[in-house]
């Protein structure tokens, strides 16, 4: 979060660019991390994201003429928007630009508009800055008239980004933007899009994101392949336990029961898929009851699956995770998002964060030559207007 004063700079800045008059209003969108529960999103599964103190910021004014007039502050970049053609221009703006071009199937008579964009989020870091614009953008358009629905700002926020940017990502980035609450975490199944606001009653950590300083290269194909083994493994196991929707519909006992009638590779992942899964829903019941240790362990062991089973960390994550996780006061670190690259997160004690910042730099460029870099961050809330 930033302070008044951060945004009393912002609003002059808004007034020199794009002059002076009219109502200027405020939202505010986090970013996110997700605690637990990665690859069992597309499986029909649960995962348990917090939204983080840091987000992108949005401040706009309905104008007179177009085009839209954009400016970042994070990228220092302007950009436009001709309203009557609105096409994809391969810039920071195209996200805006999906956004605004959706809203309209919900208000027709949009007008033009001025925006400046600025926070305190990283972008590109795997904290889904780009749900975090969407959706700052999606919200901000009750400025102009047109109040969405949260759950319409969720589906022409994640259009936007899949149909329009051209970027594949899950339902849980945009989810947990909009709909997240301070000092709560998210319990999300994806199968059916039920979800629960968890307590975050873990007093005695802080979370820490560990970014490992090697841009997340989705390797696109591997990303698919997992998907597609995903899919041969429930065919698979369907055909010994009865037919399932989902692969975490399958239950642990169930695929024990299974598991060499299939081939050992898939096997693995959907070992995976099928404990993450209840690790995700005893993780929500450790954050509920204030039960840090466990959560930390699960967290630890989620951190292997990934490693062990499923097969999508790099050098880099698991030194992050490995040196993270044997710092004094560490509960436990697992790599979060999809893998091939991006971030870790931590649960540090309050006490040893100061020490853990200090120390964790040095170790972790004598293991990779790479330059980490950490942010420490709390539940908060979701995407409102300032
Ligand atoms: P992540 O969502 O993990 O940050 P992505 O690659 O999905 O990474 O999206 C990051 C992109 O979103 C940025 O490169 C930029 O184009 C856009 N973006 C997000 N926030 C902003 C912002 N405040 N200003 C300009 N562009 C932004
Ligand atoms: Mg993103």
């Amino acid at each position: 979060m930033l302070d008044a004063a951060e945004i009393g700079k912002r609003l002059l800045e808004f007034e020199t660019r794009f002059g002076r008059g009219g109502v200027i209003d405020t939202y505010f969108a986090p970013g996110r991390v997700n605690l637990i529960g990665d690859h069992t999103d597309y499986n029909g599964g649960h995962v348990l994201p917090i939204a983080i103190q840091q987000g992108n910021y949005l401040l706009i004014r309905r104008s007179e003429l177009p085009p839209a007039r954009l400016y970042s502050a994070s990228v220092d970049m302007e950009a436009r928007i001709l309203l009557t053609d609105i096409k994809k221009e391969r810039d920071w703006a195209d996200y805006v630009r999906g956004v605004y071009l959706y809203s309209r199937s919900v208000c027709a008579d949009l007008p033009p508009f001025d925006a400046l964009y600025f926070g305190d989020l990283p972008l590109d870091s795997g904290l889904s800055s780009s749900a975090s614009i969407e959706i700052v953008t999606a919200i901000g358009l009750e400025s102009l008239g047109c109040r969405l629905e949260r759950s319409d700002a969720i589906k022409l926020s994640r259009r936007a980004e899949n149909d329009f940017v051209g970027v594949f990502c899950g339902v849980m980035d945009q989810f947990t933007v909009a709909m997240a609450e301070k000092g709560k975490a998210v319990l999300l199944n994806c199968g059916n899009m039920e979800f629960r606001q968890i307590p975050f009653n873990i007093k005695d950590a802080v979370v820490v994101v560990g970014h490992t300083g090697v841009r997340r290269s989705l390797s696109a194909t591997e990303y698919n392949t997992r998907r597609h083994e995903c899919e041969e493994a429930l065919r698979l196991l369907s055909a010994k336990v009865g037919p399932r929707q989902h692969l975490a519909d399958v239950g642990i006992s169930e695929f024990e029961s299974a598991r060499y009638s299939i081939p050992e590779k898939l096997a693995k992942r959907a070992e995976h898929v099928i404990y993450e899964n209840s690790r995700v829903e005893e993780a929500a019941r450790c954050l509920e009851r204030g039960d840090t240790v466990t959560l930390g362990h699960l967290m630890n062991r989620s951190h292997e699956s990934l490693r062990d089973l499923f097969d999508v960390t790099t050098e880099e994550l698991d030194a992050l995770q490995e040196l993270s996780s044997s710092q004094p006061g560490v509960w436990g670190c697992r790599m979060t998002g999809a893998g091939f690259g991006g971030c870790v997160v931590a649960l540090v004690k309050p006490d040893n964060v100061e020490r853990y910042l200090r120390r964790m730099p040095s170790m972790y460029w004598k293991a990779t030559h790479y330059d980490a870099e950490f942010i420490v961050t709390s539940p908060g809330a979701g995407a409102h207007k300032v």
